[in-house]
């Protein structure tokens, strides 16, 4: 599907089938790294605001995904009041548990964020709910001079799947930033899921 560009940000018009398709052949290719974001209208702004005070980290993470679909009924809805176009909805908890429940024990996943504690439960539950491997888990409140370590501790994990939960902006930057270093096929920024798969 031809990328469209909602209020100068990207968006791709795909189904979570669609979308399930492409993480699948990004999983199953030669190992190379992949980003993708689920776009909120919180993001939208939020991008605004930090670039009105001289940050566009968050902006040009989002431009170099590779994969960015509408996470909800916001995006929709701005879609067709200003592109006049239906782009389907992907949302991040979709998309996460599609994969894993696709790929199941073919899949190697690691929990990066929330609060300490919940990444260990949320890996736990996907691994009994789904039948995936837990590469790794580690908690989303360190500080950026600590990024390198945690990027390391990812790309050792060999992970096929990491799912960022870090707040938006700092999760879509964290794995725009260490791309190359996490080389995971993978990438996502997921918000509150974490604590949605913890229960
Ligand atoms: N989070 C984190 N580190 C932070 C901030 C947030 O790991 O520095 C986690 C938080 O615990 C939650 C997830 O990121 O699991 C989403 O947080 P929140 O809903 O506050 O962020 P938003 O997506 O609304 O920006």
């Amino acid at each position: 599907a031809t990328r469209l560009e909602l209020l100068g940000l990207p968006l791709d018009p795909v189904t979570l089938d669609q979308a399930l398709d492409v993480l699948g052949g990004w999983l199953t290719g030669p190992r190379s790294p992949h980003t993708v974001v689920t776009l909120n209208p919180e993001f939208i702004i939020q991008s605004r605001q930090n670039e009105a005070a001289g940050d566009f980290t968050f902006t040009q993470a989002m431009k170099k995904a590779d994969l960015v679909t509408a996470d909800g009924v916001g995006i929709v809805w701005a879609a067709r009041q200003l592109l006049a176009r239906e782009v389907p909805r992907a949302p991040g908890f979709d998309l996460s548990s599609g994969l894993m429940r696709r790929h199941g024990a073919d899949l190697s996943v690691f929990f990066l964020g929330a609060k300490p504690g919940v990444a260990e439960v949320a890996a736990q539950k996907a691994a009994e709910q789904y039948g995936i491997r837990v590469a790794g888990v580690h908690h989303g409140y360190f500080d950026t001079s600590e990024d390198v370590r945690v990027a390391e501790m990812v790309r050792d994990s060999g992970a096929g799947l990491l799912l960022t939960a870090m707040g938006a902006a700092r999760q879509e930057i964290f794995n725009e930033y260490w791309r190359e270093v996490l080389n995971v096929p993978v990438m996502m920024g997921v918000g509150g899921v974490l604590d949605v798969l913890a229960g």
